[in-house]
């Protein structure tokens, strides 16, 4: 499993190279390298918001498409935390975003992208019906099993088979920096088995969560070959040079997760 860092016009993202190497499908974790916002400076917010200019968000998913070197026939999501999987496609673009965690769509030339700012995406590829799939999973997310409801959806729309699956796990909070309280603990306990896997770190009814191991065991049990899973591992709390993080931040801008057939 490699993650690799690429660079275009000064737009900085990531992508598995097990997937770039696949053939006919593109995939980037972007970076907050090679924009146009003021989060302080030139930073590549792609997520519109108020704190933000509408402009400045254009520009950026201008570049980074650019730099992908496709159209950006992109639809995104109304993010809310939750476990809804829509089926998107062509008939989507440019209309009001649907209310979603996560996406499912088999049309060529049309990206599915999750917004992010610590939270985990996942991008789900299957190389044989030609479909994808991207996810957004924070602790409620991950608690609703968004992951595995995003694979039922991909059997049920498109026959796909777990087992052939590809998933790439990009930069999210690591159990580093991700310390949740009691809540949240109590959350996974009810609606997680063995959720005392994913924790680490206890300290006074608080304990570090890692959204990552919790995910990639959502996505076995739902019939992914382990080796089939990839995951980025790469913090981003502690990395400010690359990624937005609301845990470390307060609100910001958002990272972008993009896959999609050519
Ligand atoms: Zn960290």
């Amino acid at each position: 499993m490699a993650l690799a860092a690429r660079e275009k016009d000064g737009v900085r993202f990531f992508v598995f190279e097990e997937l770039e190497t696949l053939g006919g499908i593109v995939h980037a974790f972007s970076t907050r390298r090679g924009g146009t916002s003021p989060l302080p400076t030139e930073d590549l917010n792609l997520g519109f918001s108020r704190l933000d200019a509408a402009e400045n968000v254009r520009e950026n998913r201008r570049r980074f498409f650019r730099a992908l070197g496709q159209e950006a026939t992109l639809v995104t999501l109304r993010q809310l935390h939750g476990d809804s999987v829509a089926l998107v496609g062509r008939a989507h673009l440019g209309q009001k975003r649907p209310v979603a965690d996560a996406a499912v769509t088999g049309e060529p030339g049309i990206f599915l992208g999750i917004e992010t700012a610590d939270c985990l995406p996942t991008l789900l590829v299957d190389p044989s019906r030609r479909v994808v799939a991207s996810a957004h999973a924070g602790w409620r997310g991950t608690v609703k099993e968004v992951a595995r409801k995003t694979v039922e959806k991909m059997k049920a729309e498109f026959g796909t088979a777990p087992g052939n699956l590809l998933a790439a796990i990009g930069p999210s909070i690591g159990a580093c920096c991700y310390e949740v309280g009691p809540e949240v603990i109590e959350a996974c306990r009810r609606h997680l088995p063995s959720p005392e896997l994913f924790f680490s770190r206890w300290k006074e009814g608080k304990a570090h969560l890692d959204l990552v191991a919790a995910n990639c065991w959502q996505l076995e049990q739902a019939g992914l070959r382990p080796e089939r899973i990839l995951a980025a591992r790469r913090c981003t709390a502690c990395d400010r040079e690359n990624f937005f993080s609301y845990r470390r931040d307060g609100p910001t801008g958002r990272l972008l997760a993009v896959v999609g057939f050519i």
